[in-house]
């Protein structure tokens, strides 16, 4: 490892702790106090809490719902919204930083707090009405209320725009009617934030309460993916939903998609521990597995497959480190989210799935959080937008054509 001192480089021995628990470049060195303390403690609570528990719940397609509370204690839920509503006034970085140390554990568990903070608490903050904000946000900050987010539908999934899902003018209430697919957390929402559109055809975004009459979410079972973390439909059969239900601040795709970018700088942070996880496990196996008389981390093509992890990881890390820079100045463009989105999910899986081989046969088993990590990023790879919207995005950008239209 080399380091730079008084413009020397530094060599340190192979039996010295290299990797610093991944930090290959010192990037702990751009980080503040206020990351490394909340690092360690949702790190110290994922050990504690999740890896325990986490293989028999995915097995067992059961989501472990007694860690919403836990989630809330460790400030997992709008950690980077003010403080005032009761959220954790940190910066971009800590909310990237928790959401990796999340993901170490499981992308569901991550899942819970993405969904929750940024798909529910954040359009409350930023399109909700300030009587909005008092009621939800201190609730949602806490889980006494969890929250789902539901903008995809049974037929437009990467089209949002192509929405059915409409509300109708009614006196003092909307009248909703539509159905969503793929909601996570749905089944136990208190509150699900619908988009739905309005008689004129622009995307609403409304508070929609358990309880509403005509208001179902069914759970979807059969998932090979994100099996910790639980998914449902939004059944909506002329639902009266009040008009202070209605995010007054904001009408059109920008609404849900300026949801998204939030969500998708955590996920670029996020999969950067499911990586991390997958690469642990393989280095420590490679030097404890023996096979022709020696580890087989000896053997150049395991080597070489390591190398790549920590490389992969480590360009993984500046990417996010630099883009969390950017979103703490709001300058952050949801195409340079896109761009870190993509790549990072892309660089989880192809390390989950390098380290499954070095594992060998017992990389497929679950005495290993491999196969779990793996099949989880199959999910994050198309959520929030999939593998090739977001390259479509940065196709856009870069030349300023649309591939979309
Ligand atoms: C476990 C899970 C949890 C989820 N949670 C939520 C949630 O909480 N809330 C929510 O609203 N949604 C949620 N989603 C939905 C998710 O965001 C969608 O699955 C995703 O946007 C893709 O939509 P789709 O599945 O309908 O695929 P489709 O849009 O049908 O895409 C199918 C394939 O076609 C490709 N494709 C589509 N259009 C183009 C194009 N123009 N050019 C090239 N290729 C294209 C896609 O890249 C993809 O490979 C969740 C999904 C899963 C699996």
């Amino acid at each position: 490892m080399s380091n730079s001192n008084n413009g020397t480089i530094v060599t340190k021995g192979a039996k010295e702790d290299r990797f610093q628990g991944h930090d290959y470049y010192n990037i702990d060195e751009l980080l503040e106090e206020d990351h490394l303390l909340a690092r360690q403690a949702v790190r110290d609570w994922v050990k504690q809490e999740v890896s325990p528990i986490i293989e028999t719940y995915a097995e067992k397609a059961e989501c472990p719902t007694h860690l919403f509370k836990g989630l809330a204690e460790i400030g997992a839920f709008g950690p980077s919204l003010p403080a005032e509503y009761g959220c954790g006034g940190m910066d971009e970085i800590a909310y990237g930083i928790i959401m990796q140390e999340l993901e170490r554990g499981d992308s569901g568990i991550r899942s819970m707090a993405s969904v929750q903070g940024s798909l529910v608490m954040y359009p409350i903050y930023k399109f909700g009405s300030e009587e909005q904000r008092r009621k939800y946000l201190p609730k949602l900050a806490s889980g006494e209320l969890i929250g789902c987010f539901g903008l995809t539908e049974p037929d437009h999934g990467s089209n949002p725009s192509g929405m059915v899902t409409n509300i109708k003018d009614d006196g003092d209430a909307y009248i909703l009617n539509g159905a969503k697919m793929w909601i996570t957390n749905s089944p136990l929402a208190d509150i699900a934030v619908v988009w739905a559109k309005d008689e004129s055809g622009k995307i609403r975004g409304l508070i929609v309460e358990k309880g509403m009459k005509g208001f179902s979410a069914p759970e979807i079972h059969g998932k090979w993916s994100l099996r910790a973390s639980i998914t449902g439909e939004l059944v909506f059969e002329d639902v009266r939903v009040p008009k202070e239900n209605l995010l007054p601040n904001v009408a059109g795709l920008k609404g849900p998609l300026s949801c998204l970018s939030k969500a998708r700088y955590g996920i670029a942070w996020g999969v950067i521990g499911a990586a991390m996880d997958c690469y642990d496990s393989a280095l420590r196996y490679s030097q404890e597995r023996e096979q022709f008389g020696k580890p087989i981390g000896q053997f150049q093509l395991t080597q070489k497959k390591l190398a790549e992890m920590i490389t992969e990881i480590t360009k993984a890390q500046l990417l996010a480190w630099r883009l969390g820079t950017l979103a703490n100045k709001g300058k952050a463009t949801p195409a340079q989210i896109s761009m870190a989105k993509r790549n990072n999910v892309n660089m989880a899986l192809v390390i989950a799935r390098e380290a499954r081989q070095i594992h060998g046969g017992m990389g497929i088993t679950n005495e290993y959080p491999i196969m779990r990590h793996m099949m989880n990023l199959e999910t994050v790879l198309t959520y929030e937008g999939t593998h090739d919207i977001h390259l479509l995005i940065t196709g856009m950008d870069v030349t300023g054509l649309n591939a979309f239209k």
